[in-house]
C-alpha cells in the first residue's frame, strides 16, 4: 500500500511458513559451490549488477517511493547511492576478507575469513534498498548463501533489489523470503548459521533469545533514541539546520534521527526560533509531489504510535511549537516540543516520526548525563565551535557514533556501529565485513 493515498502499489505472494526449511536446504547445497570461490571470484560474479541497478535507480527509487512514502528525490538517491558504491563496495569486502599473516619466531599463521554457511538477512522497511543492501553484499562476497525477508512494507523494492542480482547469481545462493515477523523467526529457527538484522530493539532480542540455543551468530542493528548538544558557543544556524534536517529527514523515521535535543539554556530562545522558522519552511504532501521534503508515517499503526507520544507528553506539560495538530491519512505534521524531561515517553522510547524534543542545561555535566540517560546508543551529535570541547563532549557520549558539528556517519571505511541496546555486532567497513566470516587460523612450524 502507498502510505501517502492508500493505493495498491502491487502484491506478492507470501512464503509459506512450511516452505522456508526447504528454501533453507537449497541455500544450504547452493552454498557448496558458491562457498568454493575465491572472494574476488564471488565480487566479479557480482560486479556487472552495478551497471543494472544504476539503470534500474529511478524505477527502484519510484517503488520504494511508493512503497514507504520516501520523498521521490530522496528514494532516488537511496537506490543510486547503492548503484554507485557498489562495485568500491565489492573491492572492500574482498580487501577486508583478505588472508592476514602472522607470524612469531616458531609459528607461521594465516588468518583466513571463511564462509559461516547459510545467512538470514532480515530489513526494515524505512531504507528498503539500502538495508537489504548492507546486508546481502557483505554476506554473499563471504561465501555465504542469503534468504532476504526485508520488510512487509516494502518486499516489492527490496524483491527488485534481488531480482537484479539473481540475473547474476547462481540458483539458491540468493532467495528472497516474503512475510513478516511470523516468516522472519521461522528463518531464524530454521537451520541457518548467521542472522544479520536490522530493525527494532524489541525484535532484536527477540532474535538474540531465537538464535541463542543454537549459538547462531547474530549481527543485529537496532533502534535509537539519539542526542544532539547544543553548546552555548555553537553557530545557531548550522546546528538549528542540522536538527531540523535530521529531526524530519524521512518523516523522522531513521535510526540515527536527532529524537533529544538538549541547548543550553543561555541560547535555548534564539535556537528554538532558529528551528521553529526553519520546520514551518518544510513542504510536507505527496511524496512523489514537487518540492515535497517531508512524506507520511510508514502506515497508521506509526502514525497512531507518534501521535500518542506527543499528546502524552503535552499533557505532562510540554510546550507544542509548531505542528502537533492531526493531519489527514497517515501524515503527521512536523513537530517541535519544548519544555520536555526524561519522565515523559517520547524522551525515552524510540518515537521514529517528525518530532524534535528539546530540553534544557546548565552545565556540561548535565547535558552529558542526559545524553546518556537512555538504554540507546546508536548516535549523537555535539555542536559547538570550539572544537576541542566539543570532541572532549563527543567522547564522554556513550553511542556508536557521534559527530561533532555534523551527523553522526563517520568518514568511508568506518563501520556502522551502535552501543548498549541499539545494537550487537555491527556491519561496514572492514572491521563490519568481517563479521559476516568465520575466522579460521591456519598454523605451520615455520
Ligand atoms: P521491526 O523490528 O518491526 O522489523 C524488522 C524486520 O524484522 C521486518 O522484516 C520484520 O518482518 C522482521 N521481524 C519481526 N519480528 C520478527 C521475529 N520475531 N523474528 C524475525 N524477524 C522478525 O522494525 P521496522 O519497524 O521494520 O524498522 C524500524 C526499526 O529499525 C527502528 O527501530 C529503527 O531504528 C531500526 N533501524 C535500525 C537501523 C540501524 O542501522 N541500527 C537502521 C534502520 C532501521
Amino acid at each position: 500500500m502507498d502510505p501517502a493515498n492508500g493505493e495498491v502499489v502491487g502484491s506478492v505472494e507470501l512464503t509459506a511458513i512450511d516452505a522456508i526449511p526447504r528454501l533453507v536446504f537449497q541455500a544450504r547445497e547452493a552454498q557448496r559451490g558458491w562457498g568454493a570461490l575465491t572472494h574476488q571470484q564471488r565480487a566479479d560474479v557480482l560486479r556487472p549488477a552495478a551497471a543494472r541497478l544504476k539503470e534500474e535507480a529511478r524505477r527502484l527509487g519510484d517503488l520504494a517511493s511508493r512503497e514507504m512514502g520516501k520523498p521521490l528525490a530522496e528514494a532516488i538517491g537511496e537506490a543510486k547511492y547503492c548503484a554507485d558504491g557498489f562495485e568500491e563496495e565489492l573491492d572492500g569486502i574482498v580487501t577486508a576478507l583478505t588472508d592476514v599473516v602472522r607470524e612469531d619466531k616458531r609459528v607461521h599463521s594465516v588468518l583466513r575469513h571463511a564462509a559461516l554457511g547459510v545467512c538470514a538477512a532480515i530489513t526494515p522497511w524505512n531504507f528498503p534498498i539500502l538495508m537489504p543492501h548492507q546486508s546481502v553484499l557483505p554476506a554473499l562476497v563471504a561465501g555465504n548463501t542469503v534468504l532476504l525477508k526485508p520488510s512487509e512494507e516494502t518486499t516489492l523494492v527490496a524483491c527488485e533489489y534481488a531480482r537484479i542480482l539473481n540475473e547474476f547469481l547462481p540458483a539458491g545462493v540468493l532467495t528472497p523470503v516474503f512475510g513478516d515477523g511470523r516468516q522472519g523467526r521461522a528463518l531464524v529457527l530454521a537451520d541457518i548459521n548467521l542472522v544479520v538484522f536490522t530493525g527494532s530493539r524489541e525484535t532484536g532480542k527477540r532474535i538474540l533469545a531465537d538464535a541463542g540455543p543454537g549459538l547462531k551468530r547474530v549481527i543485529l542493528e537496532l533502534g535509537g533514541k539519539d542526542p544532539l548538544v547544543v553548546l552555548d558557543d555553537a553557530d545557531l544556524d548550522l546546528a538549528a539546520a542540522f536538527a531540523v534536517r535530521n529531526s524530519f529527514r524521512n518523516a523522522g523515521q531513521v535510526c540515527v534521527s536527532t529524537e533529544r535535543i538538549y541547548v543550553d539554556a543561555s541560547i535555548r530562545e534564539e535556537f528554538l526560533r532558529k528551528m521553529v522558522e526553519r520546520t514551518a519552511a518544510l513542504r510536507q504532501g505527496d511524496p512523489r509531489g514537487e518540492g515535497t521534503t517531508v512524506g507520511p508515517m510508514v502506515n497508521a499503526r506509526q502514525k497512531a504510535k507518534v501521535v500518542a507520544q506527543i499528546d502524552a507528553a503535552v499533557a505532562a506539560g510540554a510546550t507544542l511549537l509548531i505542528g502537533g495538530e492531526p493531519r489527514e491519512g497517515n501524515f503527521v505534521a512536523p513537530t517541535i516540543l519544548a519544555d520536555v524531561d526524561h519522565a515523559m515517553e517520547i524522551m525515552r522510547e524510540e518515537t521514529f516520526g517528525p518530532v524534535a524534543c528539546v530540553q534544557g542545561f546548565t552545565t556540561l555535566d548535565e547535558a552529558v548525563r542526559l545524553a546518556n540517560d537512555t538504554p540507546f546508543g546508536l548516535g549523537a551529535a555535539v555542536f559547538g565551535r570550539d572544537e576541542a570541547r566539543a570532541h572532549t563532549v563527543a567522547g564522554r557520549i556513550d553511542a556508536g557514533m557521534v559527530g561533532v558539528n555534523q551527523g553522526c556517519g563517520g568518514a568511508d571505511g568506518c563501520p556502522w556501529v551502535g552501543a548498549k541496546e541499539s545494537g550487537y555486532g555491527f556491519h561496514s567497513g572492514p572491521e563490519g565485513h568481517r563479521q559476516f566470516a568465520q575466522v579460521r587460523v591456519i598454523s605451520r612450524l615455520k
